[in-house]
């Protein structure tokens, strides 16, 4: 019992003396009969600390597995776009689907989109 008396003591030098007096403040706050809102700010500060970290590592490990660099096939313009999306390209304006880390046509190889210009019969004449 005397044992644990000075480890308690020592760490209330150290910097985990601040957070056991929190936790001590809050023990007191919870038998007074304010438990619920002690609880309620411990939660806060969790939510508050815990979601960013959580979002911020969720984006670390998330991003370079699914960001993708590669060349347009059509122009071998550069950019970057997320696997498994489809996005086209800035250079070209060639729809692009982003597969297993590389980007590949929509259009089989050998097409060419061609896009109809209406023609009116007198300016054929002129
Ligand atoms: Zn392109």
């Amino acid at each position: 019992m005397n044992q644990n008396e000075t480890k308690l003591f020592q760490a209330n030098q150290s910097g985990i003396g601040c957070f056991l007096t929190v936790l001590l403040i809050g023990l007191f706050f919870g038998s007074v009969g304010l438990g619920w809102l002690v609880n309620g700010f411990l939660i806060l500060i969790a939510v508050i600390i815990l979601v960013p970290s959580i979002a911020f590592l969720g984006l670390r490990w998330w991003l370079p597995r699914n960001l993708v660099e590669d060349q347009c096939p059509v122009c071998n313009y550069q950019f970057t776009g997320f696997n498994g999306t489809q996005c086209e390209c800035p250079n070209c304006g060639e729809p692009i689907k982003v597969e297993s880390g590389k980007f590949n046509r929509l259009t089989p190889p050998g097409i060419i989109d061609v896009q109809a210009v209406e023609v009116s019969p007198r300016q054929l004449e002129d």
